[in-house]
């Protein structure tokens, strides 16, 4: 008898998972209660798979012997809570692809960095000339990769609500950066997000690496805590461990010892030292040499809007972080440069303390512009720390007003610390207007930004 697939949500992961599927003979169905993007609409339809979008048909959805959850859907959602009586296996897309491959698996997890050190992997192994996909929360979903390609590696994104979803999954490499609190409107209480982070390595054996952040609090505390059985390689800041940063260089010692200086990667930042270490480790874990990272850090370009060079005008260098939506997050931005800084920041204040960034900014901001409708909350925090505050609500304006405030050697850092949607459709759209406006500005300088 045909094996029968419910896949709940039709997004990347779930029309990736339905190919999947279908390509492994499943009869598949899916179910989307909001409506299907076109784009996979037509996916489905040319792969022959049947689907409903706008509501969940629970005796559809439970005529099923396995349902494959997109991780957007929480397990309390009604048709999840359905099959779970039903006694339906419920998984994640990860967990289905997983079933499927037997290539080598890098996974990724966090709370901050991951895509910046996913994408760092990936680039590391695709330099060194490795048959890698990447995959995850990063762009393609696993599923769709494992159903289109043959690929010997893949370096995975994967995020707290999908290792929900996994039971065998079991990958070469785990990598984990950070543990903050975050998603606690899905977790009952931290630790239950902490348990979540590390079914990373529920599955890892003596034969597997789990690479982690020596200096993060909680992740410190858990190692001691629980049986870890994959090798550990510890990244660190502050101590000597297997790849560490010595105040002047990072160390590497998987295989063999060598060392290289942040000014010879494209990332800065000390956030992204770390980023860099746990890459590199993999890297070096799944046989790339020393010379062939060295050289591929020099290439490689991180997603937009995380601290993104978008040009020089009169020595003066704009920095997109437009990602950059809450304190922590410009705490790293402010941390990564010597100022003196033009700092712009403002839009949609999620409940900021600005406390903990208050000494750099008064020590590096010269010039704080505030981008957003309304900025009493951000001036009165910072009047009295920086001499010159200026606002406006138009980019194009923004950055001449910018301009003219620097001189050559500032940084201009939009790092906004709040949400968007006063004034741009998302972050995405707030850093792409500010590139643009910067581009423009340098053609109308009559410079090569
Ligand atoms: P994610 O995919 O986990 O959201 P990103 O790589 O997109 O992570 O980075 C998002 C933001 O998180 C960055 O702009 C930076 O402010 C912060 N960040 C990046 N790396 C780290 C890290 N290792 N530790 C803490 N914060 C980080």
């Amino acid at each position: 008898m045909k094996q029968r697939v419910t896949i709940l949500g039709a997004g990347e992961s779930g029309t990736g998972a339905a190919l999947l599927a279908k390509a492994q003979g499943y009869e598949v169905f899916v179910s989307d209660r909001g409506t299907i993007a076109d784009k996979y609409k037509a996916e489905l339809k040319a792969a022959d798979v049947d689907f409903e979008e706008g509501t969940h048909t629970l005796e559809r959805v439970l005529d099923c012997n396995l349902m494959v959850k997109s991780p957007g859907i929480p397990p309390s959602a009604p048709a999840v809570a359905a099959a779970k009586k039903a006694g339906i296996e419920i998984i994640d897309e990860i967990e289905f692809a997983f079933r499927y491959t037997r290539s080598n698996i890098i996974a990724i997890t966090g709370t901050n960095g991951k895509t910046t050190t996913t994408l760092l992997t990936y680039h590391l192994l695709r330099e060194a000339g490795y048959n890698v996909a990447l995959a995850g929360n990063v762009g393609i979903s696993f599923a769709r990769q494992v159903a289109s390609g043959n690929y010997d590696w893949y370096v995975l994104e994967v995020s707290s609500f999908q290792l929900d979803g996994t039971t065998s999954f079991n990958p070469l490499v785990g990598i984990l950066l950070n543990i903050t609190p975050d998603h606690l409107d899905r977790y009952k209480s931290m630790s239950e997000y902490t348990d979540s982070k590390f079914q990373l390595i529920r599955n890892m054996g003596s034969d597997r690496y789990f690479i982690y952040v020596a200096d993060d609090p909680i992740i410190s505390e858990e190692v001691i805590r629980r049986v870890i059985r994959p090798q550990q390689i510890r990244v660190s800041l502050r101590r000597e461990t297997e790849s560490y940063y010595d105040g002047k260089e990072m160390v590497f010692t998987v295989g063999e010892t060598f060392r290289v200086k942040q000014s010879d990667t494209t990332l800065v930042g000390p956030h992204n030292l770390i980023n860099t270490m746990a890459a590199v480790s993999a890297a070096r874990l799944a046989g790339v040499r020393a010379d062939e990272i060295r050289k591929a850090l020099l290439t490689f370009r991180n997603a937009p809007h995380r601290l993104e060079p978008v040009g020089t005008i009169k020595g003066v260098t704009f920095i997109n972080d437009s990602k950059a939506t809450n304190v922590d997050s410009v705490a790293y931005a402010l941390s990564s440069y010597p100022g003196p800084l033009i700092w712009i920041a403002g839009g949609i204040d999620k409940g900021n303390d600005y406390g903990q960034i208050m000494d750099e900014v008064k020590k590096k901001v010269k010039v704080l512009i505030c981008l957003g409708k309304d900025n009493e909350k951000l001036r009165r925090a910072f009047r009295d720390v920086v001499a010159i505050i200026r606002e406006t609500q138009d980019v194009r304006e923004l950055v001449r007003m910018a301009l003219k405030e620097a001189e050559s050697g500032d940084v201009v850092l939009l790092s906004p610390a709040c949400a968007s949607f006063d004034l741009f459709r998302n972050y995405e759209d707030r850093g792409d207007q500010f590139r643009a406006a910067v581009k423009e500005l340098a053609e109308e300088e009559g410079v090569n930004a």
